[in-house]
């Protein structure tokens, strides 16, 4: 059995044609299904859906054997216990810092940032040599500058356009963003042949 996990949304929509490519079809419509393990054309392959946040936690415990996760995502959960050997060129966007376009900084005391990613703001701002408060939230980031709950956002940026909406502008790219291929390392070994058919079909499509 080869389980592989996705989150709805995006990444689901831009995965599926690939999976079509390796010959992978889901039974039911995942976007309609309330099921959250799918039956696919082949009786030895499921999809498993979760929320994004979680498909690096499902794959580094063997509760799926593969996953599809934005790289944002897997430098959050920051874990050497994944493989990740190919980038699915989807769902790209960029890690940006963010805030208001006429902006004063405090000067008296840490600059506030708001974000979900926690980790990947404490590395960036260390990495800057600069000390700064970070302010955990879960959703709508751009919102947080606004209220004063914060001085500036890190948050992925695709268009732009909910930061222009806003009154908000990039201040500081932090990387490049798209969707990977995790594979759990031991499953690489005991499903070898199945996986590395997966990886080498993906790459295809991918091409
Ligand atoms: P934008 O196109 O810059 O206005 O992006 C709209 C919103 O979608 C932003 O608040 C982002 O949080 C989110 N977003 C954009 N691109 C992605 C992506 N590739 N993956 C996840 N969220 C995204």
């Amino acid at each position: 059995m080869l389980k592989i996990a996705l989150s709805k949304g995006r990444i689901l929509e831009e995965t599926l044609p690939l999976l079509a490519h390796a010959g992978i079809i889901p039974v039911d419509d995942p976007n309609k299904s309330r099921k959250l393990i799918l039956d696919t054309n082949l009786d030895d392959v499921k999809l498993v859906i979760i929320r994004a946040a979680d498909v690096p936690t499902y794959v580094e415990y063997g509760a799926a054997d593969v996953g599809i996760s934005g790289k944002d995502v897997l430098m959050e959960h920051d874990s050497s216990e994944l493989y990740e050997p190919l980038d699915l060129k989807i769902a790209k966007c960029r890690l940006m810092v963010a805030g208001k376009v006429n902006e004063q900084l405090p000067t008296h005391r840490r600059l506030r940032i708001a974000t979900k990613f926690v980790k990947i703001t404490q590395r960036f701002f260390a990495q800057q040599a600069q000390q700064v408060e970070i302010i955990k939230l879960y959703g709508s980031m751009e919102l947080a500058p606004l209220v004063g709950l914060a001085d500036q956002i890190v948050d992925v940026v695709d268009t732009g356009n909910t930061l222009r909406a806003n009154g908000l502008e990039p201040k500081a790219h932090i990387a490049d963003i798209s969707s990977r291929l995790v594979v759990n390392k031991a499953a690489f070994k005991t499903n070898h042949a199945k996986i590395q058919q997966l990886i080498q079909k993906l790459a295809e499509a991918v091409r």
